[in-house]
């Protein structure tokens, strides 16, 4: 049998967005030689890639040091290729199932190869998902830069919604918030809402309905979006297929942008049973500012344990953090 021991990795990050990759870059500088499983492309039900959430973002305009913008793809790249510089593993599988410890013996986790690894550390960046309203045309449009979009802050200020009847779909303080910023550059921001009712918070409605161009159009479903070719052949939204959810009427609604706001689902499916602590939502629960979690050694960063910002800059703000209490937690334990 191997020497189990030998083939320990000090870190093994799970996750390849802008957290992952940031912990891997922090994690290989200092000589941990981390080890990244970037996960595998896959339906669930909405398009998850390595790479995460910016892989579906056209332009990325609000990462600092990029003053003319980049397309989410190419950061990802290099976010990948920064951390690979330093002598980052890179392992294009899924992780399963963990097992941690709680007596700081080391972890396994379980490959969706059918192997078993071992690790000291584990930093956690599986991200959150955007939910999806499940319509076809709604899923090719928001992959091909078409007008649907899952992210205002991300995607709003770009040239093609800009001066546009937009729209919202969602009644919660993330649609709320994501209206509200919309109204800078829309002509007009459409909140779709699904009952007679927002479910956000009096101060989030009230800062979208005192905008000069925000309305709500209430008991109003999205059943299609409706595009049609520009000039370079690419389908844009035209407009959106509405269904009145008491009435039952159907009607065509125009708009050149739709953001979707119905709420995120941390990626932790594979974590249920690892007696990690979750918050109400399903998100990590980090009990202080570090990224220390319930369980020893292991660590989380990014999106899967942060409800409120979901920026790819905090992300990689807290991939940094991850890596270097994973370093002083090996280094407290003469691992390092
Ligand atoms: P949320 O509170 O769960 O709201 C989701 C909204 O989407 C609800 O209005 C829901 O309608 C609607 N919805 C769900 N599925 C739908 C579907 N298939 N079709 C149409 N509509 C659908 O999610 P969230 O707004 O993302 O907020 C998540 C958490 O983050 C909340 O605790 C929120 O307070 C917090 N948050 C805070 C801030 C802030 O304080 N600045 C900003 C953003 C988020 P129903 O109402 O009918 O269920």
């Amino acid at each position: 049998m191997a020497d189990i021991e030998n083939n320990v990795h000090k870190v093994v990050i799970i996750g390849s967005g802008p957290s992952g990759w940031t912990a891997a870059i922090y994690a290989a500088r200092a000589n941990l030689s981390p080890v990244v499983y970037v996960g595998v492309a896959k339906q669930d039900p909405g398009p998850i890639l390595p790479g995460g959430q910016l892989m579906l973002t056209t332009d990325v305009e609000n990462y600092p040091g990029f003053p003319d913008g980049v397309a989410g793809p190419e950061m990802m790249m290099k976010f990948e290729q920064q951390a690979r510089r330093f002598g980052t593993e890179v392992v294009g599988e899924d992780i399963v199932r963990c097992e941690f410890s709680n007596d700081g013996s080391p972890h396994t986790l379980h490959t969706s190869n059918g192997k078993a690894i071992q690790a000291h550390t584990v930093v956690i960046s599986t991200g959150a998902t955007a939910n999806w309203m499940g319509l076809d045309s709604e899923m090719h449009l928001a992959t091909t830069g078409g007008g649907v979009s899952a992210c205002a802050v991300c995607d709003g200020a770009l040239p093609i919604f800009r001066d546009q009847p937009l729209a919202v779909v969602g009644g919660g303080d993330t649609a709320m918030e994501e209206a509200t910023y919309l109204t800078t550059f829309a002509s007009k921001v459409y909140v779709i809402h699904r009952r007679d009712e927002l479910r956000a918070s009096k101060v989030m409605q009230e800062r979208f309905m005192s905008k000069p161009n925000a309305e709500v159009l209430w008991n109003k479903v999205v059943t299609d979006c409706l595009s049609s070719p520009d000039d370079n052949g690419n389908d844009k939204l035209r407009a959106v297929q509405l269904k009145d959810t008491v009435t039952g009427e159907e009607s065509e609604f125009e708009v050149k942008g739709l953001f979707v706001a119905i709420g995120h689902t941390p990626a932790t499916k594979f974590l249920r049973e690892s007696g990690l602590v979750f918050d109400d939502a399903g998100y990590i629960d980090l009990k202080t500012r570090s990224s220390k979690t319930n369980i020893d050694g292991v660590f989380a960063a990014g999106d899967v344990a942060d409800a409120k910002y979901r920026q790819a800059v905090t992300a990689a703000g807290m991939g940094c953090q991850a890596a270097i209490d994973a370093e002083h937690w090996l280094g407290d334990r003469g691992l390092h």
